[in-house]
């Protein structure tokens, strides 16, 4: 099947060259691109007879599908759910675990789903999951039903805190923590067996685990290295805020990440979440190991991790550390949109270090696709578009007011443009989403479903009450 999308306002390719092509043309032969250019040299290079279909791209823009280095699926029904005047570590302890703790495989299964709605209708066509807390097939099964592509597995931890975490009850200690690093391995390495390379190679699955205080060293070192064996990667969350790091320096004389380092646990496959605290001399260290971040902008946003006072992602990005853009789960974030995550991280850094050159439309744009895509080691086949990569991309409706004009396409689309002027997400040249809605899901359903399941939740798991604390100290001595 040969397809033409010919007559485009624009293509941003987002390759080495960041070409923008103006009367873009684009052929795609079942799941690739075969072809791209002006409609003129497309048209020279191809009769128009020789397509199955042909459609007119006049008054809309092309650009690759967003990739998400970093988010939550099985927690999206935790959305606008914890108060948002708590810090990361009495957040996580006491509101997020006990939530996560009372959510059931159905949770997850519609909480899935709900998450690759919300994605697909901003433009994402990829994402690196966390992972369930049961089995990574709960993702994939709600993959299978939207057609969309991305990295899942299943959310390990084996650090259990001495007393534990407000809420659980034995079964959901022994539920969430594996009694030692080789256990959890064993099952990581099973889910990794069974699930990489399903539904057409759309999915991929990883030796994820929860990373920091809840995780051993052994596990974080054997979860790299385990992927290593498996021609996989790994990703965990790791430096996430400025008590996280202090809490380190204190039990272990370092920072985070040189803890990692230290045990030789940093490599090309690890993908660390967040990274907000992340010392001078770290960033060189990141780099000689090429290993990757994931910046999740709207999760600092509402932690108040520090990204604008401590973080150096600006710096990452010139030492030459691959950066991608992460939405992180609905409770820390608030949403599952990367068109805001470029928002905020092509003007977060210019106002806060009052210098307008870094981090700049280019490179956010560059982060939420093809630095996605380097950190999910999938740039062989995504991230961009050009000949012979897969054909994943959103097309915009450029006769819409956030649009007029578009005289510079790039700067429209991070400053001007929200998801409403989205028309169409495409993945394996198949569109997912178009004419407003998501094909193969009834949308009034899940929304339906989540509203239910997450009342429910919220009422098992005792964050209806008043006394839930704002502070911890779990952790903060001890194991
Ligand atoms: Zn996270």
């Amino acid at each position: 099947m040969k397809r033409l999308i010919e007559h485009l306002e624009f293509i941003l390719t987002v390759d080495e060259d960041d070409w923008i092509i103006r009367d873009g043309a684009i052929v795609i032969a079942n799941d690739r691109i075969l072809d791209i250019g002006t409609t003129d040299e497309i048209l020279e290079r191809h009769e128009r007879q020789s397509f199955d279909g042909i459609k007119d791209g006049k008054m809309r823009g092309m650009c690759p599908g967003f990739i998400d280095a970093h988010v939550h699926l099985s927690e999206t029904l935790s959305r606008a759910v914890f108060p948002d005047h708590l810090n990361t570590r009495a957040w996580v302890f006491h509101w997020a675990k006990p939530f996560y703790a009372h959510i059931t495989e159905e949770d997850e299964y519609w909480g899935a789903l709900l998450g690759i709605t919300e994605m697909l209708r901003c433009g994402t066509t990829c994402f690196l999951d966390m992972g369930s807390q049961y089995d990574p097939g709960i993702t994939v099964r709600a993959m299978e039903k939207t057609g969309i592509r991305g990295i899942t597995g299943r959310h390990a931890a084996d650090n259990p805190p001495e007393v534990p975490p407000r809420g659980w009850d034995e079964d959901m200690m022994k539920h969430h923590f594996f009694n030692n690093a080789e256990e959890a391995l064993k099952e990581l390495e099973e889910c990794v067996k069974k699930y990489n390379g399903a539904l057409d190679g759309r999915v991929r699955c990883w030796v994820n685990i929860e990373g920091k205080e809840p995780c051993s060293l052994e596990l974080h070192v054997g979860a790299r290295k385990l992927a290593d064996q498996l021609g996989v990667g790994t990703t965990y969350h790791l430096a996430t805020s400025i008590e996280e790091a202090e809490v380190c320096s204190k039990k272990y004389g370092v920072w985070p990440i040189t803890r990692i380092a230290q045990a030789g646990g940093l490599g090309h496959n690890l993908v660390i979440a967040h990274g907000a605290a992340v010392a001078d001399e770290e960033i060189s260290t990141l780099k000689s190991h090429d290993t990757k971040i994931a910046f999740c902008p709207s999760s600092s946003f509402k932690l108040g991790k520090g990204a604008t006072s401590i973080g150096k992602y600006p710096e990452l990005v010139q030492a030459g550390v691959t950066v991608g853009l992460g939405t992180d789960g609905v409770s820390a974030a608030g949403n599952m949109n990367l068109m805001r995550q470029m928002f905020l991280v092509a003007g977060m850094f210019k106002d806060a270090r009052i210098q307008p050159d870094i981090f700049t439309v280019k490179q956010a744009l560059r982060a939420a696709t093809i630095e996605g895509a380097k950190a999910l080691m999938w740039d062989d086949e995504i991230g961009s578009l050009e000949i012979g990569k897969k054909a994943d991309f959103i097309l915009f409706d450029l006769n819409h007011v956030e649009w007029t004009p578009f005289y510079d396409p790039v700067q429209a689309l991070v400053f001007s443009a929200s998801t409403s002027s989205v028309v169409e997400t495409w993945v394996d040249g198949i569109p997912l989403y178009q004419n407003g809605k998501v094909n193969g899901v009834d949308e009034e359903q899940i929304k339906r479903k989540a509203r239910e399941l997450a009342a429910a939740a919220v009422k098992r798991a005792g964050l209806e009450a008043s006394d839930v604390p704002t502070t911890t100290t779990l952790y903060d001595d001890g194991n």
